[in-house]
């Protein structure tokens, strides 16, 4: 006959299997994610490399002299010609925040207002464009994979208002055969998606300064001739995706 002393000890004989047996210890020892500080809210976290924070330009070089040309005026980087600006570091899977302001006057129609860029590699351009009531062709227009996709919406803001990029994206790759693997885009404009893991093929976008299916490559901000502010630069490296 069991006893109410009988069934406690065979619930808690009971209960220590279940517990030698339950997977929580297993995963429990399975590698930890890396904590990483992630800096107060719109801060920087703490693995990124800060490309610009508004201090100086010296993680950049110039597209057409070895300085950059760009002014830089009260922590802020603004488009400047002749040519862009890349990053003496390359990168290749990386995440990519950037914020930037249209220019006010507005100036210009279509392509010609508030051009620039954000190229990752110096190949693949997402378009940077003051598209707040400026009409252009889709795949050209701000937030753009250019050339090739169209944003899902238009979040942008008005002239001089800060916006940013939130930008992750994965380099196509050659594979031993001699096809290319695709990489992909994924963009947030202003906290919005607007590229959902858009495949990338190509060598480079229209006119990207440089091209080539390649490892790595330095992040390129265009300059097109028209005075677009930059205040804040900063990437995290990726663990590429598994085969
Ligand atoms: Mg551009």
């Amino acid at each position: 006959m069991n006893t109410p002393k009988k069934n406690l000890r065979h619930f808690a004989i009971l209960s220590l299997l279940l517990l030698a047996l339950t997977p929580v210890g297993a995963r429990a020892e399975e590698p930890q994610p890396t904590v990483i500080d992630p800096g107060p809210p719109g801060g920087i976290p703490a693995d990124a490399v800060v490309l610009f924070d508004g201090k100086d330009l010296s993680q950049f070089r110039g597209e057409k002299h070895p300085e950059p040309t760009w002014k830089l005026v009260n922590g802020i980087a603004e488009s400047t010609p002749p040519g862009g600006i890349f990053s003496k570091e390359e990168f290749a899977d990386c995440q990519v925040h950037v914020e930037w302001a249209e220019p006010l006057p507005v100036k210009g129609e279509g392509q010609g207002r508030g051009n620039s860029g954000v190229y990752l590699m110096g190949r693949y351009e997402i378009q940077v464009l003051d598209c707040y009531n400026n009409k252009t062709y889709p795949n050209g227009q701000c937030g753009a994979f250019y050339g090739n996709n169209a944003p899902l919406v238009n979040v942008c803001r008005k002239p001089a208002e800060w916006q940013s990029y939130d930008i992750v994206f994965h380099p196509p790759k050659r594979l031993a055969d001699g096809k290319i693997k695709a990489g992909s885009f994924t963009v947030l404009q202003n906290g919005v998606l607007i590229q959902d893991d858009i495949p990338v093929m190509i060598e480079g976008t229209t006119a990207s300064p440089l091209r080539g299916i390649v490892e790595k490559g330095p992040l390129y901000l265009q300059d097109h001739g028209n005075p677009v502010r930059f205040r804040r630069v900063w990437v995290r490296r990726l663990n590429p995706h598994a085969d």
